[in-house]
C-alpha cells in the first residue's frame, strides 16, 4: 500500500513510518501543509494520515479540499487528546476514522488496517489468487504455501496486482506504488515485473502486458 502521512512533529511521523513500512508499505512523510496539498493533487494514496494542527495551516483544510474534489481515498485524523471539536468536525467533513495521541502503535497498524480492508471491500487482510497469498498484517507472500523472500519493491508490485486480479492495473498506479512521488524512468517498473514474472514460472499464473494500458495478474489458461 502507498501511504502518505502528513505529520510535523519529527518522531511522531518517524514511529509512523517505522510501524507501517515493515507490513510492505510505502510511506511517505509531508511535514508542511503546502507540500502534501502538492502530494494529494498529484498522487494516488492507499489511506492518508493526517495531523491536523500543521505549522502553515490546519490539516482540516486538506481534507475538505480533498473531498471536495471527490477524491475518496480514506483518511485517518490524528488529533490531541482534547480535541473533541475537531474529531467532530473532521468526521463531518469526511474523515474516515481518528486516532488521539499519544496512541500505541498497535492500534494504529489495526486501524490503518480496517480502513484499508474498508475501502477495498474486504473482509480480512488477507488476498489471494490462485495459488498465491498476501497477508498484510504480516507483509508476507506465499505461493503453494511456502513463504516467497522477496524484496520490498517486489512485494509492493505483488500486493498491487493482486489487488486487482483478473483486471488491468494501470501502469502509472503500479509506477506510483513502488516508486512513490517523483519521476521515474520508462523502463524501471519493466525491470520489477520481469523480476516477478521468472518467480511466477510454472506457478499457473502470470503477468500479461496490455501496452499503454498496464499489466494483469491472471491465470496462465485465461
Ligand atoms: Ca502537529
Amino acid at each position: 500500500m502507498r501511504l502518505l502521512v502528513i505529520e510535523d512533529d519529527p518522531l511522531i511521523a518517524r514511529s509512523l513510518d517505522q510501524a507501517l513500512t515493515p507490513l510492505g508499505n510505502i510511506v511517505e512523510v509531508f511535514t508542511h501543509h503546502a507540500q502534501a496539498r502538492e502530494a494529494l493533487q498529484s498522487g494516488h494514496f492507499d489511506l492518508v494520515l493526517l495531523d491536523l494542527g500543521l505549522p502553515d495551516g490546519n490539516g482540516l483544510t486538506l481534507l475538505a479540499e480533498l473531498r471536495q474534489r471527490g477524491d475518496t481515498t480514506p483518511v485517518l485524523i490524528l488529533t490531541a487528546r482534547d480535541g473533541i471539536d475537531d474529531r467532530v468536525e473532521g468526521l463531518d467533513l469526511g474523515a474516515d476514522d481518528y486516532l488521539a495521541k499519544p496512541f500505541s502503535l498497535a492500534e494504529l497498524e489495526a486501524r490503518v488496517r480496517a480502513l484499508l480492508r474498508r475501502s477495498q471491500q474486504r473482509v480480512d487482510n488477507r488476498l489471494a489468487f490462485g495459488a498465491l497469498t498476501f497477508d498484510a498484517t504480516s507483509g508476507v507472500a506465499t505461493l503453494y504455501e511456502q513463504v516467497l523472500d522477496l524484496p520490498r519493491r517486489e512485494l509492493l508490485l505483488l500486493e498491487g496486482l493482486m489487488l486487482h486480479a483478473g483486471s488491468i492495473t494501470p501502469r502509472e498506479a503500479l509506477e506510483n506504488r513502488l516508486f512513490g512521488y517523483g519521476d521515474v524512468g520508462p523502463n524501471a517498473l519493466e525491470v520489477y515485473i520481469s523480476r516477478l514474472r521468472k518467480r511466477l514460472e510454472g506457478s499457473g499464473l502470470r503477468i500479461r502486458t496490455f501496452r499503454g494500458l498496464g499489466y494483469r495478474l491472471e491465470e496462465v489458461s485465461s
